[in-house]
């Protein structure tokens, strides 16, 4: 069928192009620059605005060969990867669902592209995408109340809500419940360790015996405290011993003293005891789940935790057994809710009914 051919190629170019208007979102959107002001993308490197012959999406990177026209900056494959991940979601979206649905699945997914992204490289989901994508999906609902098993568009509005309040609520409790557990996560050494903290620029290194890890990496929200009780410890010519030093991103206090980290160059010791913040979920992924409710309904919320913690402890064992840098590691909890959405999306049928022969042999 010639028409239907022509459809599916116009979803996939559709998808390249929201794809590349999702780059601006996550380039913008954690730095709260505005999405339309200026119209015209500009490169990243030398602000130089690109013309529209060479925003393309998918194509122009390409001929480009991922450099900026101008000055030759390389622009990262981010680009090109958010634009071909948006056009094939788009045409599978196309290919699988009736098209009321389908265009709500457009809206859904192109939410979940930015949201993931923007955790992956910042840590937050912003507002933007979470409480402005839970007000989409009731909306959606309220429009095709087949997103919601029911042809009544006013229960489908009802259940869309309610789903959302589920999916805040639930995941509130894991991260209450969270925080009893693993608020903070305590590794004893085995013996006293030598460890620098070494300061360059804006960041700083450091090492805990032949373990070296970014300073900035520990910290992912303001309040976040890393603990060190030491034996010994030395900066600016003083010395302590057997002290705990309370470090925030940007200060460390010893008893009732504070320095900021600025005004530091090194610090060494030995240490005994580590307490790193580790709190996986952020008050984003809360308003996420939300966002999930109101677009794919109640049972997507609960296989979205489920899933997303498999899929999380999964890629964490993994590289628990590549990576060395294992107790410096963080993740954020948001792509992997967003991959267990994508998961019910297009399997939940499939899923539900293996359940339901596992119930009625
Ligand atoms: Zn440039």
């Amino acid at each position: 069928m010639i028409h239907e051919r022509f459809f599916s190629v116009m979803a996939f170019v559709l998808g390249a192009c929201i794809g590349s208007f999702l780059n601006v979102c996550i380039y913008r959107l954690p730095l709260n620059l505005s999405i339309n002001q200026p119209r015209r993308s500009f490169c990243p490197s030398c602000k130089t605005q690109i013309p529209w012959h060479q925003n393309l999406p998918l194509v122009s990177w390409l001929l480009l060969r991922g450099r900026c026209a101008d000055c030759g900056a390389r622009i990262a494959f981010r680009y090109f990867l958010v634009e071909l991940l948006t056009a094939l979601f788009f045409l599978v979206i196309w290919k699988t669902f009736p098209w009321q649905i389908a265009i709500a699945y457009w809206a859904f997914i192109a939410l979940v592209i930015a949201a993931t992204f923007i955790d992956f490289e910042h840590f937050i989901i912003p507002d933007e995408i979470t409480i402005g994508g839970t007000i989409a999906g009731l909306l959606a609902s309220l429009a095709v109340p087949q997103l919601m098993n029911t042809d009544r568009r006013l229960i489908a509005l009802i259940i869309s809500a309610a789903s959302a309040a589920l999916g805040y609520a639930l995941l509130w409790l894991v991260l209450e419940a969270g925080k009893l557990v693993f608020g903070k996560k305590r590794i004893r050494l085995d013996k006293p360790t030598a460890f620098t903290w070494t300061r360059h620029g804006d960041d700083a290194d450091f090492i805990v015996g032949d373990e070296k890890s970014l300073w900035s990496d520990f910290f992912a929200r303001e309040k976040d405290q890393l603990l060190l009780h030491c034996s010994t410890v030395t900066f600016v010519d003083r010395e302590f011993s057997d002290v705990i030093l309370r470090f925030h991103y940007n200060r460390v206090q010893v008893g009732e003293d504070s320095f900021e980290l600025d005004q530091l160059d090194v610090i060494t010791g030995i240490a005994n005891e580590i307490e790193i913040p580790r709190e996986a979920m952020g008050r984003g992924d809360l308003k996420f789940l939300a966002c999930i409710g109101a677009f794919l309904g109640w049972r997507a919320v609960l296989f979205a935790i489920f899933a997303g913690s498999l899929y999380g402890s999964a890629v964490g064992l993994v590289t628990l057994i590549l990576g060395k840098r294992v107790w410096s590691l963080k993740l954020p909890f948001g792509p992997y809710l967003a991959l267990g959405a994508i998961t019910w999306m297009f399997c939940g049928d499939s899923v539900l009914g293996w359940y339901r022969s596992m119930l009625i042999p």
